[in-house]
């Protein structure tokens, strides 16, 4: 099997995917817009027509949609299996699909769950979600396992990207909860690097606490095995907005989520746990 591809893009992640691919015994070909230090052993195109044109396999990792279109806007696709590792949405992943196919390509696109330092390295729990052409996702297999784990979540071109920002978007509550957590012990003598342990250990405990909620939206009882139900919990919310103002500390960040709930609450949801106000925002 000809182990061979090319890579557009130069930026972090997609040096890193380069020299896996490399390091791999890969022969890669590599077109970056501007002049970048190319990975040693890479062979550089001078133009995009031409590294596309230079192997079936074509792995694309630019800035963001807008920068994909523009970069392979009037270039041959016939017959070239496209793999979009580059983050979108999934609507733009989906109309990228289409603006792929109509030019003769093949299309599966990728959310990549790792930074560049990851890439490349065993063990790292790297992993990327990809969604789109089965055939594509079959035919490179090996190839793409090289530079991280793969995830296939089926033919829709727009779930990586879905499952991928959903993901995302799990990252950032945690993260506003620790933003939090850590300004309210910032005004006190507090080291934060003795309370970062205990913030993180009990996170870990909790993170299961989406398994409870799955199990609820699939069966569609939302007081099925409820440990703490929303009635309390919102009384609660009373209880981190007070101490938020002793500690002189904004409640922003917690503050739409404890309304949420208390909107449900107000609305007959009290013996639930927090798994309503997914309906809440799904209005
Ligand atoms: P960088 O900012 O390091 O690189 C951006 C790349 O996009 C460069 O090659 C740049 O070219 C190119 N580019 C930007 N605009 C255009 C354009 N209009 N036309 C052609 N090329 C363009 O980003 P990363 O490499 O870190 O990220 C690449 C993708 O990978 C992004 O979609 C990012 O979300 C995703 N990703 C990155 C992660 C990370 O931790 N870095 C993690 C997960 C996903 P030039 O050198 O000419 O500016």
């Amino acid at each position: 099997k000809n182990k061979t591809l090319t890579v557009l893009g130069l930026g972090d992640m997609g040096s890193a995917l380069t020299r896996s691919w490399l390091a791999a015994g890969y022969t890669v070909t590599v077109w970056n817009r501007s002049p970048r230090r190319a990975p040693v052993g890479a062979a550089v195109a001078a133009t995009v027509a031409e590294a596309v044109g230079a192997n079936t396999l074509v792995v694309v990792c630019l800035l963001d949609d807008a920068s994909v279109r523009a970069t392979l806007d009037g270039v041959d696709l016939t017959g070239r299996d496209i793999v979009n590792l580059t983050t979108s949405t999934p609507a733009e992943a989906r109309a990228l699909a289409e603006w792929i196919t109509a030019r003769g390509g093949n299309f599966l696109d990728g959310g990549i769950m790792a930074v560049p330092s990851m890439i490349g390295a065993p063990d790292s729990g790297a992993y990327v979600f990809y969604s789109g052409s089965a055939r594509l996702h079959e035919t490179h297999a090996e190839a793409l396992a090289v530079p991280a784990g793969v995830t296939y979540v089926g033919t829709d071109a727009g779930f990586a990207a879905l499952y991928d920002i959903a993901l995302l978007s799990a990252m950032w509550g945690m993260f506003a909860g620790a933003t939090h957590a850590f300004a309210l012990i910032g005004g006190e003598d507090i080291s934060p690097v003795e309370f970062a342990p205990l913030m993180v250990a009990y996170q870990q405990a909790m993170a299961g606490y989406a398994f409870g909620t799955a199990a609820q939206l699939a069966s569609g009882d939302y007081t099925q095995d409820v440990e703490s139900n929303l009635a309390m919990m919102a009384t609660t919310n009373d209880t981190l907005r007070r101490t938020a103002l002793e500690q002189r500390v904004s409640p922003e960040l917690l503050e739409p989520f404890m309304t949420l709930m208390e909107r449900r609450v107000a609305e007959g949801g009290g013996k639930e746990s927090t798994t309503g106000v997914v309906d809440l925002l799904r209005r």
